[in-house]
Parts: structure tokens; C-alpha cells; sequence
């Protein structure tokens, strides 16, 4: 069995993995780094049977489209994660003409490959002419999917993955393998503890609607928002949404089952005031205690529109809650106290806060995950610090560091 990394090996971005075993060839995610401009893995072979596409993030779905030009491949994926993929490399493209780059696909691409895909429950099985691929829930975004693929060896590839249940989505099902691909974002890294963390936040929240200002709120579309509406629900703010989250409820709501508690899930949405026009945006300004909007490093989208005009406003508040990848807007706003709107940099007198409602297991909650697995061989991906959990699995399994495009056998 040979594997190689087309990307994302020792860097959490652009993630493709070949699998090699039998005379078959299978993808695991086809990823992009959405900076500006993007970053690509190497190409796919042209010969793949069936690609696997664990979770609807760019950095796991954005090179999809391609595989529609493939002679044979597939992708197998949730219907959840079908969804939201397709949304978001649309999404993907819509940014690409904004920013004035080629993207490495068109909408025809996008559309071809929906006759690709076979959609598979996340505790499914797909068989396909001797491929078997078991999903098991990987916690992380509803949809999200860890592919065990049984071949010469059990194989289990995890996508990214979160073991502790959130608001939104239970933990992670691990199964038992032979080969555990493990991502290792917060490889020596914990998290704080979630429960106090929305506590902070919404005191936070609190102590900015008490002197007079307003939250803003940055938030991933995907996931991430959702997660921090359910947070605030019940806490008798005033919030608003606005952004690309919007069309991810929609997903989310049709799809029940994904969720940890759809009925929490509806209930968080019904009290929230959803911006549907632009126009509405400067009623909210006025209305809202806390709005809670796209794009979550204020690199593009309506977060812009509601900073531009708060941000000079010492009552209000910034609330970050993702990571602020390097060269993004949020970054520079964090390390530099400093961002830059229509190409003019400000300093904001609003407060800035960060707060971490990681949807990746810390580096304790990976290492227990790998042994619950039994895997003999731990292959480390998507992380740039992958030595520290090296260090902590090696003593009672051989563990594997690669290099993007170089192949390795098993
Ligand atoms: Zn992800």
C-alpha cells in the first residue's frame, strides 16, 4: 500500500491524500488554502476510482470540481457535506472574480460534478466494484466524516476532527484500524475549557450592550457561526446574522439528524434576526446588541460594513472567534491592533477580544483519540507542529511524519 500527500502534510491547508492498494487508487479531500491568492496542492492523478471528501471546509473540498474532469472518480461524501462543498467552492469562484484571480475551475465544473457524487449517511458504508469505505462521525462541522477503508490494511482517515461535543455536533466515533491519518492542527496545544469560554464571551457581550455599544461578532459561515448563535441563544440579546451563514442553516435545518439538537438549533435561529438585504444592514446598526457575520478574518464579506462604521466607537466590541490564519485582516487587528478597510488602515477604538471555539481536538483529546483507534501506524497530516504529538503516541506506536508529494509505503 503506498500513500502520498498532494498538500497539506505538514501545513493545515490545500489537503489531498493518494492511497494506493491493489491496483486502485483513491483520493482522500481535494483542498485549497483560500489566501490571497490561493494556494493549490499538486494535481490529482488522472486514474482515480473514488475520491472521499471528509467535511465541507475549502481546505478539504475547494479542488473538487476538478475530479468532474477525471475519466472515472467519484466523490463520496455526506449529503450535508455535498451541500455546503457545493455552496462554498461557488462561493470560491465569486471571490476569485472579486479579487481578480483565475480560479483553477468554472461553474461548469461545479455543476458536472453533482453526477459524481454518491452521498453516503455518516455511518454508512460505500462498496463500489471492491472498495469499501465505512463513514463514522468525525464531530468537527455536521456533515464531517472519518473514512475507514478496508484494503490490505484498515485505514482510517480522519478529516479534521473534534472530540468533545459542541452546541452543534456530538464528538468524534473513532473505529478501529491498522493505519490511523490523523490531523494534527493543535498537535501540543489544549484548548481552554468551552464552558467557561462562553462564559467569558457572553459576558462579554453583556458588558458591551451595558455601556452603550455593540458586538461584532466574525464568525466562519460554516460551523462557526452557528456555534456561537446557539451560544447566545436564551441570553435575551438582541442578535442579528449576516453573511453566507444563512445558507448554511438552510443545510443544517433540512438535515436534522446531523445535528447534536436540531430543536436547540431551530429554537437559536428563531430568535435571531437574519439579514436578508443589504439595505437592512443600517436598521441592524441601530437594533442590534450583537451581530454575528461573515468573514471571520475580516478578509472580505459584511463584517467589513459593520466595522467601517463601529469600529471608532470605544463602547463597542470586536469579538473574534476563529483563527486569524498569518496575513489575514483578524491578524493584523490582533498582533498589531490595526485594520485595514478599503485599502485605508485604521486603529480601532473598539475593544477587541479573541476567544477559542476551536471545532479541532486539542493535543490530549487527539492523542486519546489515536489510541481508542489500536492503530499500530499513526500517519500525522494538517499540522505544523506534528513533532509534539510524535513524541507523546511514539512510545506505543510507529509514527509517521510526511512530506507533501513524497510517497511513502505502508
Ligand atoms: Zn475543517
Amino acid at each position: 500500500m503506498e500513500l502520498r500527500f498532494l498538500g497539506g502534510a505538514s501545513e493545515v491547508g490545500s489537503l489531498g491524500l493518494v492511497v494506493r492498494d491493489q491496483g486502485r487508487t483513491l483520493l482522500f479531500d481535494y483542498g485549497l488554502t483560500p489566501t490571497d491568492p490561493p494556494t493549490y496542492p499538486r494535481p490529482a492523478p488522472t486514474n482515480v476510482d473514488v475520491a472521499f471528501l471528509s467535511h465541507a471546509h475549502l481546505d478539504h473540498s475547494g479542488m473538487t470540481p476538478l475530479l468532474s474532469r477525471l475519466p472515472k472518480s467519484r466523490l463520496v461524501a455526506t449529503p450535508v457535506t455535498v451541500a455546503v462543498a457545493d455552496l462554498l467552492t461557488k462561493d470560491a469562484l465569486k471571490v476569485a472574480r472579486l479579487e481578480g484571480y483565475l480560479p483553477p475551475y468554472s461553474p461548469g465544473d461545479i455543476h458536472a460534478l453533482h453526477a459524481r457524487v454518491t452521498a453516503v449517511d455518516r455511518h454508512g458504508t460505500f462498496r463500489h466494484r471492491g472498495i469499501e469505505v465505512e463513514l463514522t462521525p468525525a464531530g468537527h462541522i455536521p456533515g464531517a466524516a472519518m473514512m475507514l477503508y478496508r484494503g490490505e490494511k484498515d485505514v482510517l482517515f480522519t478529516g479534521d476532527l473534534q472530540t468533545i461535543p459542541t452546541h452543534l455536533v456530538g464528538g468524534a466515533e473513532p473505529l478501529e484500524c491498522d493505519v490511523l491519518v490523523m490531523e494534527s492542527t493543535y498537535a501540543g496545544r489544549e484548548h481552554p475549557d468551552r464552558r467557561e469560554t462562553e462564559r467569558r464571551f457572553r459576558d462579554k457581550v453583556a458588558e458591551t450592550v451595558e455601556r452603550g455599544g455593540k458586538a461584532i461578532v466574525p464568525a466562519f459561515a460554516v460551523g462557526r457561526a452557528q456555534e456561537v448563535l446557539m451560544t447566545l441563544a436564551h441570553s435575551g440579546f438582541t442578535t442579528y446574522l449576516d453573511g453566507m451563514a444563512r445558507a448554511v442553516d438552510e443545510i443544517y435545518l433540512a438535515a436534522p439528524e446531523y445535528l447534536a439538537d436540531a430543536r436547540r438549533f431551530r429554537q437559536a435561529l428563531e430568535g435571531v434576526h437574519v439579514i436578508e438585504h443589504s439595505s437592512e444592514r443600517r436598521h441592524a446598526l441601530q437594533d442590534a446588541d450583537v451581530i454575528v457575520t461573515t468573514g471571520g478574518m475580516l478578509d472580505g464579506g459584511p463584517v467589513l460594513y459593520y466595522v467601517g462604521e463601529l469600529y471608532r466607537d470605544a463602547r463597542c466590541s470586536i469579538l473574534l472567534t476563529g483563527f486569524q490564519v498569518e496575513g489575514s485582516n483578524g491578524r493584523q487587528l490582533m498582533d498589531e491592533g490595526t485594520l485595514t478597510i478599503d485599502e485605508t488602515t485604521v486603529r480601532p477604538a473598539a475593544e477587541v477580544q479573541k476567544y477559542d471555539f476551536s471545532a479541532h481536538a486539542g493535543h490530549s483529546d487527539l492523542v486519546r483519540l489515536a489510541q481508542r483507534t489500536r492503530a499500530k501506524t499513526v500517519v500525522l497530516m494538517h499540522g505544523d507542529h506534528r513533532e509534539a504529538l510524535r513524541d507523546a503516541l511514539a512510545p506505543s506506536c510507529e509514527v509517521v511524519l510526511p512530506a507533501n508529494g513524497k510517497p511513502f509505503s505502508l
